[in-house]
């Protein structure tokens, strides 16, 4: 189902015109949109809403393990099959210390700097996925490291990757 978008609380401002300017309008439109997530994003959205549980899914065609769930394989192009349970551990595989201030699209508002932002391989994964990491000092932080999920309250959770609030070193570093 789609809905939107929608205008309610735009705002028409008219600019000062003299008689020979063409008439130009500047409109603040609000979007909010419902969107289904779809069935494979629905299934992974939820398993880590309810149980916290992350999952992947196999290509058929080259057996890797694709973090999310999609129907086809990014890699080969190959249908993908079994549901696979990965992590909730994982490696960092690349990562970065962001030092500049923006707006976060997905809140609006500023996050504190600095802080750790990472791709992280979950474990039994193939793919990466992308998360902010608590620690936010790069002598800290090191390719290989192993992470662990931290995860929002279950009474808090609404079925996005915000449900994990970052992901941290964990304590049983055996991926050395
Ligand atoms: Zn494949």
């Amino acid at each position: 189902m789609v809905r939107g978008p929608h205008s309610e609380g735009g705002t028409i401002v008219t600019s000062k015109a003299t008689p020979a300017d063409v008439l130009r309008l500047e409109y603040v439109a609000k979007f909010e949109y419902t969107y289904a997530a779809g069935k494979y994003a629905s299934r992974f959205m939820a398993a880590l809403k309810e149980s916290g549980e992350l999952y992947g899914i196999r290509c058929e065609s080259c057996d890797k393990v694709l973090v999310p769930p999609r129907p086809v394989c990014g890699m080969c192009g190959g249908r993908t099959g079994e549901w696979v349970e990965v992590g909730p551990g994982g490696v960092i595989t690349g990562y970065t210390v962001v030092e500049v201030s923006f707006i976060d699209p997905m809140t609006g508002v500023e996050r504190p700097i600095p802080y750790g932002f990472a791709f992280v391989r979950l474990d039994g994964a193939s793919t990466n996925i992308y998360h902010f990491l608590e620690e936010n000092r790069h002598d800290r932080i090191r390719i290989g490291m192993s992470v662990e999920p931290v995860f929002k309250p279950r009474s808090e959770r609404d079925g996005t990757m915000s449900d994990i609030v970052h992901f941290r070193a964990s304590h049983g570093d055996n991926h050395e």
